[in-house]
């Protein structure tokens, strides 16, 4: 492994030196002065720039190579985007100005919001999530606060599929909700029979992402949204999924009351390594008045933030638009490619999974083998039944191959599973690639597991002793 900054840290060196002081020392406050000195790496400029670089050989990004984790999007992302992000008049700014040095920005923010409107066919939009579970959390107490304004307080149930992902039960219970579980029927949608039987005048919400984990479109999503409604409930669009259907057909025609979308995901903003992302939340116009602070609003003299004057808001869901510029790199990605262009990378992203589907489901099973959309999932449990070799091993084994493994041991009702999207940025020579390299793997994993077993060999990190990890975990760095 490489060294830490302080370690290749020599006393005196520096990177940068300043001229002696040519103007009047200014001293401080006492009480302002640290009482020992910093404590700082003394490093060169190429000591910095080596350390960095070596760090960023450690991490792997849709930047290096295919990277096709189900549910994630991980779509190459457009470095026009990170043009317009670095344009001085989105970084100079700062959150308490005062709202009419920023009308461009203001401007911004409410053009993405009416994009994303239209491409949801939701009334509004509010931008403060900053991610997509915090979009979950924000829409149920909305949801919380539609039924409350009501007097409608029995309704302290939320319905998720077992196929669901498991941000959407946690965010149900975070809310203050209990969760209930519908299972998914034999073509992998919801069991609506199922449904029909837990809907009552308890239900607060139903939580839906179609399509789903799976891969599958619900074709009965009308009538259960029908359903839904019928019993006083409203519907949550998990939009983590917006990139199997942009342009060609939209939650809020679905029925859906409120969404969220996974700007990192489907808007193409780099994501992994723990963000910034944004979460921005879309509503029909019954649930506008509880919106949270910090909402733009617009009004006839220009914007104005959504603030303790609305009596009705669900408050501060955080502070101010740290993740601003994850919102600039999304709205250039909507404009840059327009209508018909989003129409295309959905068209083109379930267009890869299906090729990928069928040019696999000879070598693994396929769990639900009718035409995907953006995704689709196999299971490895026959591998593992006859060689023991698991979803996991081939996963490290992949890591040899420069490729990013795809998700797996999700969704939870297939079991060995490998949740594979490799989105509409890819070409068919870096998909056939990963076929080839999976059915390689499959072959290997008959004649010589072992080899799969020790497996990955080129990585920084080989392959990590899970149970020690987790028994005797080291969780901070230790002087060689
Ligand atoms: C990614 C994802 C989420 C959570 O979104 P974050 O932005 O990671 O918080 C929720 N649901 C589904 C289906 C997802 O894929």
């Amino acid at each position: 492994m490489s060294q830490l900054i302080f370690e290749r840290s020599v006393p005196f060196r520096r990177a940068v030196r300043f001229d002696a002081c040519d103007v009047p020392e200014v001293g401080l406050d006492e009480k302002y002065v640290r009482q020992s000195k910093a404590r700082l790496p003394e490093v060169s400029e190429v000591d910095i720039v080596r350390h960095y670089m070596e760090l960023s050989r450690y991490s792997f990004g849709v930047d290096n190579g295919f990277y096709p984790l189900g549910s994630c999007t991980m779509k190459y992302n457009p470095k026009l985007n990170e043009f317009t992000a670095s344009l001085e008049g989105f970084t100079s700014i700062h959150p308490d100005q005062s709202l009419s040095t920023v009308s461009g920005t203001l401007e911004l923010m409410d053009n993405l919001s009416i994009s994303l409107s239209e491409i949801t066919g939701m009334d509004a939009f509010t931008l403060q999530p900053a991610a997509g579970a915090h979009g979950e959390f924000t829409g149920l107490l909305l949801i919380r606060a539609y039924h409350n304004a009501r007097n409608d307080n029995k309704r302290t149930k939320v319905i998720v599929p077992d196929s669901s992902h498991g941000t959407n039960p946690a965010s149900a219970s975070m809310a203050g909700y209990t969760v209930v579980s519908v299972p998914s029927n034999e073509m992998g949608g919801v069991d609506v029979e199922a449904l029909k039987a837990v809907l009552n005048d308890e239900i607060a919400a139903l939580m839906l992402t179609n399509p789903n984990t799976l891969g599958l479109f619900d074709p009965n999503i009308c009538e259960i949204s029908k359903l839904v409604h019928d019993i006083g409930g409203l519907l949550y669009y998990d939009g983590a999924n917006l990139n199997a259907i942009m342009g060609t057909a939209r939650p809020g025609d679905m029925g859906f009351d409120v969404v969220h979308l996974n700007l990192h995901k489907t808007f193409s903003t780099p994501h992994g390594g723990g963000g910034p992302g944004s979460g921005p939340v879309g509503v029909k116009s019954c649930l506008v008045p509880y919106l949270p602070h910090g909402t733009l609003i617009k009004e006839t003299y220009g914007y104005r933030y959504i603030d303790e004057r609305d009596t009705l808001s669900i408050g501060r869901m955080r502070s101010y638009y740290g993740n601003f510029l994850v919102n600039v790199r999304a709205y250039t990605y909507i404009l840059s490619l327009g209508s018909d262009g989003l129409k295309a990378a959905s068209q083109n992203a379930v267009l890869n999974a299906n090729y990928m589907m069928n040019a696999l489901k000879d070598t693994f099973p396929v769990a639900y083998p009718q035409t995907c959309m953006h995704e689709f999932v196999v299971s490895l449990a026959d591998l593992k039944k006859e060689t023991g070799i698991s979803a996991k091993d081939i996963c490290k084994a992949l890591l040899d191959y420069q490729m990013h493994p795809p998700t797996m041991y999700f969704p939870l009702i297939v079991h060995e599973a490998l949740m594979i999207e490799p989105t509409e940025t890819e070409s068919k020579e870096s998909m056939d690639y990963f076929i080839q390299v999976l059915k390689d793997l499959k072959q290997l994993a008959y004649d010589d597991p072992q080899k799969i077993l020790n497996a990955p060999y080129t990585t920084p990190v080989k392959r990590v002793d899970d149970v020690q990890a987790a028994r005797n975990p080291i969780l901070k760095f230790q002087h060689k």
